[in-house]
């Protein structure tokens, strides 16, 4: 018979049949990379207010230590000390990491002959090369407590080629196959990862590399006409981050207005 948990706990176990009523992530302990702007921040708020322990990390150094209720954490994903004494902290505080969430993201729209190779290397470098630094961190830790779930927030644009974003695209590209291999390669120690893939999303970084033109093309290009919310991208990484979704790893979750699915544009 199926269990049906009223009251909030965490780690049901979807596979034997149980399942929770109410929230879906109370108790976990959720990291955030990215997590003091945009998608990152939308996530943080979201899963904070679902009842999982947040712990957000950005670039901004921290006002308070973490307690075991979470909080802020200074930390580049780029630098694999600065992310190793991240999470060492985090378990030290927290006990435990049940989610990892990778926000932290930086981009550039530039022509592929324009495009330096200084600046392509800082994309990959946090947008790839994070994801797999922290990414390495988190599952070491999951795979000691018996699982956890990644989110690798991808972008459309590392599934097709937008115009402009050599870099940017290929590291997204890279997200997405990285996430893939994790997936495999961590199922069987109870790790599961996925990627949200979003398209145009209203938030810091959009205001600051997306011209008016581009804001034209991607309006025209969007079946939903119009830009995405951040709160819109976080219900699905909420969804990924839950026991919900334990029989899902390895997928792309496009969170796109339709961008992804559409031939001929509508009439
Ligand atoms: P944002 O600029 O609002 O937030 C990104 C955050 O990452 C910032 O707070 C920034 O300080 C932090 N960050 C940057 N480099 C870091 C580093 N080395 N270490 C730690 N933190 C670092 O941007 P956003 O639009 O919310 O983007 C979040 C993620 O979503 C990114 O990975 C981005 O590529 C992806 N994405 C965004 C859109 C969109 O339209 N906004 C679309 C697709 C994908």
């Amino acid at each position: 018979m199926t269990k049906v948990s009223q009251s909030k706990v965490h780690n049901m176990d979807y596979s034997k049949g149980e399942r929770v009523v109410g929230s879906v992530v109370q108790g976990k302990v959720a990291v955030v990379t990215g997590g003091a702007s945009g998608i990152g921040a939308a996530v943080v708020d979201l899963l904070r207010a679902e009842g999982a322990i947040v712990v957000a990390v950005d670039l901004a150094e921290a006002n308070a230590p973490l307690t075991d209720q979470g909080g802020f954490l200074q930390m580049d994903v780029s630098d694999p000390a600065s992310v190793e004494a991240g999470f060492e902290a985090v378990v030290a505080a927290c006990g435990r990491i049940d989610v990892l969430v990778n926000s932290a993201g930086i981009a550039r729209e530039q022509p592929f002959l324009d495009t330096p190779l200084d600046a392509f290397d800082r994309i990959i470098a946090v947008n790839l090369r994070g994801s797999f630094i922290t990414g390495q961190a988190a599952a070491r830790h999951m795979v000691a407590n018996g699982g956890g779930s990644i989110i690798n927030i991808g972008s459309v644009s590392g599934l097709l080629g937008n115009a402009g974003r050599s870099a940017y695209g290929a590291s997204k590209g890279g997200v997405t196959t990285l996430s893939k291999v994790m997936a495999v390669d961590l199922a069987a120690q109870g790790v599961r990862v996925n990627v949200v893939a979003p398209g145009p999303v209203e938030t810091p970084l959009v205001a600051q590399v997306h011209s008016a033109k581009t804001r034209a093309d991607w309006g025209v290009r969007t079946p939903a006409g119009r830009y995405g919310t951040p709160e819109e991208i976080a219900a699905a990484v909420l969804f990924l981050a839950s026991d919900q979704s334990s029989y899902v790893t390895g997928h792309v979750l496009t969170v796109d207005g339709g961008f992804m699915a559409q031939g001929l544009p509508a009439r």
